[in-house]
């Protein structure tokens, strides 16, 4: 083999490793559809086409040299019909062929296909003692006209679906125009203008570098607006490098054997090279997939958000609006108990009192209703100032110990070390947290006293204060969710009805809000809980 053979050979091997690794990755890019699976099998009929014509220019043998002529008409018949068909289907997913394309084109491919393995394309004529050459038959007033039909209808139908495309299809079609346009110059100037008119015959055999613009055009049309990422990409690359290097050793292989070898090596590199890019196709399209279910999950979301919000609104509104009425109830019931509109006899004093303590309790649920709406809203403003924390507490006993009493219990104020107990705080929202938690500890136990532990911890510049009572506790389960909107323990809702479970979410938010920190310990059901919360202490 001369050097020119050499290089010949090389840029085919690339070429046709080029395009196998092309038509597989856009196959992978998406399977079901149409255009993309045309592109495979286009792909592979000039990747074969191309290693017999490139044979041809190898074989001495005459009756071998025919076969393989005939095998080369063979598949350009079929590479003919393949491009008209690349052509028809792109770039649709999906398309109905018609009864001319299924019952005509096809059958005529089919029997001028067959025609081509007979006497009836080509023969061999002696034309001097020990040369030969082949001489065209009858068929090629079929398989020509096929041929050039497939071809023009081809283009044709590109040009068509080109005029009434727009954006970026448009541009598709300009890119395969353009490959084709390439193809068809150089398959014009070396494969006829060449050996016609100049007798130059070397560049017959390289089919498959003539091919490589079209192919690498409409590759590039059918990906552009979904393009593979640059994981996919490099390992394109890379196998391809890896190709080429195995090329090169067998070309350069000085022995038959070593060229087994690198042949061999060859198929390895290009069955491992492929099925590497297969994994990575896979992943790049699970990780679309991902990406997709991400983001339908975000607009899910966004909606909810919405939702929630419209919700807020209302709830916000809805409470106002109850607000007033109730606060004129409790008021008057407040004034009937007191003896401003006369003496009530001890009936109606008693239903008064319901009247007034129920209203007294709408009113605290009312308000947290609205304390949550202004927290998801962001509407909830805190005034940070030294808060007393001693102070505040004794006032909430005093307030809070008849409540107590009539449940015979009592409140316990214990403070653990001297000094001051100053927090840096919402005196208002800190009163309700506590007033909450002592409320609660009342709530939810029957007998003994409920401990109310003021604890400074200087070193870590903390205030804490400790509620424990001695009443139902708190299971494992409901702690998990205790501090959770409308959360309330199961046998509860017997206990006492009227709770909404909002209490301690709206006291988690305050000293969120604080910066502080507020948890409950219970050892289990029936054995009292403690509630702490932690506050700046303000030295
Ligand atoms: P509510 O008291 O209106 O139900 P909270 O948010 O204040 O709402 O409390 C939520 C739930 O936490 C209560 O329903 C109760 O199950 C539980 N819980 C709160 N404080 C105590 C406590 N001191 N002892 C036992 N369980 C409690």
């Amino acid at each position: 083999m001369d050097i020119f053979n050499h290089l010949g050979l090389f840029f085919v091997g690339v070429t046709i490793a080029a395009i196998g690794i092309l038509g597989f990755v856009i196959f992978y890019n998406n399977r079901k559809s149409q255009t993309h699976r045309a592109f495979l099998f286009f792909s592979i009929i000039t990747i074969i086409w191309s290693v017999f014509n490139y044979l041809t220019s190898q074989i001495i043998k005459p009756d071998i040299f025919l076969w393989n002529v005939r095998v080369v008409m063979f598949l350009a018949t079929w590479h003919a019909f393949l491009f008209f068909h690349l052509c028809f289907v792109f770039p649709s997913e999906r398309v109905l062929f018609p009864r001319w394309y299924k019952f005509a084109l096809l059958p005529i491919t089919v029997i001028t296909s067959f025609l081509a393995l007979t006497p009836l394309l080509f023969t061999l004529k002696d034309i001097s003692f020990n040369s030969t050459e082949t001489v065209p038959g009858p068929g090629m007033l079929i398989f020509l006209p096929l041929v050039f039909f497939s071809i023009i209808g081809g283009l044709l139908s590109l040009l068509r679906k080109r005029k009434k495309a727009e954006g970026l299809v448009r541009k598709q079609f300009q890119y395969i125009l353009l490959g084709s346009s390439l193809t068809f110059v150089l398959l014009l100037v070396f494969n006829f203008i060449l050996p016609a008119f100049f007798l130059q015959r070397d560049f017959l055999p390289f089919g498959a570098m003539f091919l490589f613009p079209f192919i690498a055009f409409t590759g590039f049309a059918i990906v552009k607006y979904n393009l593979l990422n640059i994981k996919a990409i490099t390992t394109e690359l890379f196998v391809l490098i890896l190709v080429i290097l195995n090329l090169l050793q067998i070309i350069l292989s000085e022995s038959t054997s070593a060229m087994i070898i690198g042949l061999s090596t060859f198929v390895l590199v290009l069955i491992f090279g492929l099925s590497l890019i297969r994994g990575v196709l896979q992943e790049v399209a699970q990780r679309k997939k991902i990406e997709q279910i991400a983001k339908d999950l975000a607009e899910a979301n966004e909606h909810l958000r919405e939702l929630d919000k419209e919700k807020s609104e209302f709830v916000s509104i809805a409470s106002h609006q109850l607000r007033t009425p109730l606060t004129a109830i409790s008021g008057y019931a407040s004034m009937l108990l007191e003896g401003s509109y006369g003496k009530l006899s001890k009936k109606t004093e008693e239903a008064v009192n319901r009247i007034f303590q129920s209203s007294g309790r709408l009113v605290l649920i009312i308000e947290d209703f609205l304390d949550i709406t202004k927290i998801e809203q962001g509407r909830m403003t805190y005034q940070f100032t030294t808060v007393d924390m001693k102070g505040l507490l004794r006032g909430l006993i005093e307030e809070l110990e008849p409540r107590a009493r009539e449940k015979n219990m009592k409140l316990v104020l214990k403070i653990n070390g001297q000094g001051s107990f100053n927090a840096t705080a919402d005196f208002g929202k800190i009163r309700q947290v506590m007033s909450n938690l002592i409320d609660n500890a009342i709530k939810y136990s029957g007998v003994g006293h409920i401990d109310i532990a003021l604890l400074k911890d200087s070193a870590r510049g903390r205030i804490r204060v400790s509620v424990h009572d001695t009443g139902i506790g708190i299971s494992p389960q409901t702690m998990e969710k205790l501090f959770q909107k409308f959360s309330r323990a199961e046998g509860v809702k017997k206990i006492y009805t009227e709770g909404s479970g909002l209490g301690l979410y709206v006291a988690q938010e305050m000293v969120k809000a604080h910066h502080g920190r507020i948890w409950a310990e219970s050892e289990g059901e029936g054995k009292g809980s403690t509630f702490h919360v932690e506050l700046l202490a303000e030295d």
